[in-house]
């Protein structure tokens, strides 16, 4: 499982940064997944190793401009490079009347079927290798999260066993792996004696802009993987002179550390946070690793991240043309 940061600023783009997007891809899988889709948005991708031809789904936690004004323009390039694959878009109440509005103002015949699900808190999805499930979060306007559950792996058959009876893959590893009884050599395979333990999936939260991370706290259990926004460190929170609901530093790490969650990236990160500045990402590093002992990275854009199935996070680095194919591992 890969994700790739195509936008990891709060509230506007910097030099450094591009607002808020996210693209998700599953193991062996020839599509992916797009989490918020920020002004530029398709700027980045063609930075990026991703096609838009293959973008399947686009999931916007919340409707503020950071992470969905760049639906139209996405939406209109698609036309206009003949991809012309279904799209579905999931968004909170009021996507629908901003891109009948936006597509339908200039007239733009996109040219290819757009399915528009507005959600809402608690509504549960089904896609191809994984289930969603929409968390409410804690935001100046209506945000959420997304709790991914990958589909456990559970048709693997435990080829040594049958290997060790003498048989070798043939058309009856198939028969067995969907639950039929086999006759071999007058003997009758019961399938669930030469079934291995399913395969768990992966379980990871993205998160929408949030003042209040332990709202997740029955969902961190067992997360291998929360992706959640870390705007301010607490200093800078508290001497902010007009309060936003966004979480700081201290807090993000005191509720990853609380939950035991294995794996945290933050992303979302306010523009005064640069290499410019006298306080640069490291300080919002060190804030959260003084609270919370797992695996931390903050993202960058173009950062590619892969989750293995045994919660391992590695991040990757890619050379040149940002090819999939060239991608070295980090960290
Ligand atoms: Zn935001
Ligand atoms: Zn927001």
């Amino acid at each position: 499982m890969k994700l790739t940061f195509l936008g990891t600023s709060a509230s506007k783009p910097t030099k450094e940064r591009n607002v808020s997007a996210l693209a998700l891809e599953f193991d062996q899988d020839n599509k992916w997944y797009l989490f918020d889709c920020g002004e530029a948005t398709q700027h980045q991708l063609l930075k990026s190793y991703l096609s838009v031809s293959k973008l399947n789904t686009i999931f916007i936690t919340h409707l503020h401009g950071d992470h969905y004004y760049g639906l139209p323009g996405l939406l209109s390039s698609k036309t206009l490079d003949d991809s012309l694959s279904t799209l579905s878009i999931y968004g909170p109440l009021g996507i629908k009347k901003f891109l009948q509005c936006s597509v339908g103002i200039s007239e733009e015949k996109l040219g290819y079927k757009l399915d528009i699900i507005e959600f809402k808190s608690g509504d549960e999805f089904k896609f191809d290798k994984f289930s969603l499930k929409v968390l409410p979060l804690v935001h100046s306007i209506e945000s959420f999260a997304f709790y991914i559950k990958e589909d456990d792996i559970t048709n693997k058959i435990n080829e040594e066993k049958l290997r060790a009876l003498g048989i070798k893959p043939s058309a009856l590893y198939g028969e067995l792996k969907r639950g039929k009884r086999v006759e071999f050599n007058s003997q009758i395979l019961e399938p669930k004696e030469f079934m291995l333990k399913p395969v768990p999936g992966r379980r990871l939260i993205i998160a929408g802009d949030n003042s209040q991370p332990e709202i997740l706290d029955d969902y961190l259990k067992e997360l291998d993987l929360l992706v959640h926004e870390c705007t301010y460190t607490q200093e800078v929170y508290d001497n902010l002179p007009v309060k936003f609901m966004h979480t700081t530093a201290k807090d993000l790490g005191s509720t990853a550390q609380k939950m035991r969650v294995k794996n945290l990236i933050a992303n979302h990160i306010n523009p005064r946070f640069n290499k410019n500045s006298d306080m640069d990402i490291d300080v919002v590093y060190n804030e959260i690793k003084q609270k919370y002992k797992g695996k931390l990275f903050i993202a960058n854009d173009f950062d590619v991240y892969e989750l293995n199935r045994n919660a391992l996070i590695k991040k990757l680095k890619h050379k040149g043309s940002l090819s999939s194919s060239s991608a070295i591992i980090l960290d």
